[in-house]
C-alpha cells in the first residue's frame, strides 16, 4: 500500500520552483528526457530528471501551471527520525509510522512536502462475519454492528457538536474582524476531527479483526446524494469529514488485513433489522422502535445491522444466480444468516 503524507516544510523554494516550471515547459515542447538538455537552467539533475520524465511523456500537458520539485527515492536519506534531502538541504520529520518499506519520492510545493511511502499490506483475515458500519449518526461518528454476533460498538461522540461549537466561534470572530484567529480556529477544528477519525477508524479495524469480520459501509456517493432528505444531521457536516473517514478506513483496512465492501443504501435507517418491516418504525431520538415486532434499539446499530445484511444478502443472491447459470436446479435458498 502506498500512502502520501503532507507536511509543511517552512522553506522558501520559489527559485527552484520557477526553475522546475521552466524545465517542465522545456520537456513539453521538446519531448526531451535528458537532464543534460536542461542543465543550463541550473536545477539539480536528479530533480530535472523526474520532471522531464513526467512532462515530456505527458500527452495531455500542453501548458504547464504549477510544477512541484520531485525528489526520487535514491536522492532521499532516512536518518533516525528525519528524512533528509541533500540536494535541497531540506530535512523533514517522520511523523508517520516508521514500519514502512521505503520512501518512494518526495514532492515539494510552495508550502508543503508530499511524502509518498510504501507499507506492506497485512495478510487478509477470513471474512467469517460481517460488521455493518453506520457513520456520523446523531450521537456517534461510527456505530459498528456485527451481524452474526449481535455485538455493537459505538465510537466517538458525534462531530455535530464540535462542528457547531467552532462554527459559532468563527461567526463571533468574523463580527469582530479577527481573521487570523478564524484560520487558527479552523485549523484547530480540523485537527480535532482528524484525531477523532484516527482513533475511531483504528478501533473499528480492531473490532473487525477480533470478530474475524469484513467491514461493510454505505457508498459515500449515495450518502451524499440522499443525505439531505434522509438525515438532516448528516447534511450539516462537511463532506470532507466523510471523505477523510473513508480514506482512513480504506488504508487502515490494508494495514489490518480487513476487507471493506460497499452497499447502496436501501432504507438502512428506516427498516427494522429484526423483522424487516419498513412502514411501522418509530425514530425516537437515538432509538429505533419497531411497532411490528417491538424491538427497541440504537438507531445507528439498527442501520449497521441492515447494512451488513444487505451485503450478505447480495452475496447469497450472487451465488444462487451463479448456480442457476451452471444448470443447478435446486430451489434457491434464503439468505443464510
Ligand atoms: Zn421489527
Amino acid at each position: 500500500m502506498i500512502l502520501t503524507y503532507k507536511i509543511g516544510h517552512e522553506k522558501d523554494f520559489s527559485r527552484e520552483l520557477s526553475l522546475a516550471k521552466k524545465v517542465a515547459e522545456y520537456g513539453v515542447q521538446h519531448k526531451s528526457v535528458s537532464s543534460a538538455d536542461v542543465k543550463h537552467f541550473g536545477l539539480k539533475s536528479a530533480i530535472s530528471n523526474q520532471i522531464l520524465r513526467k512532462y515530456s511523456r505527458s500527452k495531455t500537458a500542453k501548458s504547464v501551471k504549477s510544477v512541484k520539485l520531485t525528489i526520487p527515492s535514491q536522492s532521499i536519506r532516512v536518518v533516525e527520525d528525519k528524512i533528509f534531502i541533500p540536494c535541497l538541504k531540506l530535512s523533514l520529520p517522520i511523523y508517520f509510522p516508521r514500519d514502512f518499506v521505503k520512501i518512494n519520492q518526495v514532492e515539494i510545493g510552495e508550502d508543503f512536502a508530499y511524502i509518498s511511502v510504501s507499507y506492506t499490506d497485512a495478510p487478509k483475515i477470513p471474512e467469517l462475519r460481517t460488521v455493518g458500519v453506520d457513520r456520523n449518526t446523531t450521537h456517534h461518528t461510527i456505530v459498528a454492528s456485527c451481524l452474526e454476533t449481535g455485538k455493537v460498538l459505538k465510537l466517538g461522540k458525534s462531530l455535530n457538536h464540535i462542528h457547531h461549537k467552532y462554527k459559532n466561534m468563527r461567526r463571533h470572530l468574523q463580527k469582530m474582524g479577527k481573521l487570523r484567529k478564524i484560520k487558527e480556529i479552523r485549523d484547530r477544528e480540523s485537527r480535532i476531527v482528524r484525531d477523532i477519525n484516527h482513533k475511531t477508524t483504528t478501533a473499528l479495524m480492531q473490532f473487525a479483526r477480533e470478530n474475524d469480520a469484513c467491514v461493510v459501509m454505505e457508498d459515500l456517493k449515495d450518502i451524499r446524494k440522499t443525505a439531505k432528505s434522509r438525515r438532516k444531521q448528516r447534511y450539516s457536516l462537511h463532506s470532507w469529514n466523510f471523505y477523510q473517514q473513508q480514506m482512513m478506513i480504506e488504508y487502515k483496512s490494508k494495514k489490518f488485513g480487513v476487507s471493506v465492501h460497499y452497499v447502496a443504501p436501501q432504507y438502512t435507517s428506516q427498516r427494522c433489522s429484526r423483522c424487516g418491516n419498513i412502514e411501522q418504525a418509530n425514530r425516537n431520538g437515538n432509538l429505533f422502535q419497531c411497532k411490528k415486532c417491538g424491538i427497541v434499539e440504537d438507531s445507528g446499530a439498527n442501520a449497521g445491522f441492515n447494512i451488513a445484511y444487505l451485503y450478505r444478502q447480495g452475496i447469497s443472491q450472487f451465488s444462487t444466480d451463479r448456480d442457476m447459470l451452471k444448470g443447478n436446479t435446486d430451489t434457491p435458498k434464503e439468505a443464510l444468516l
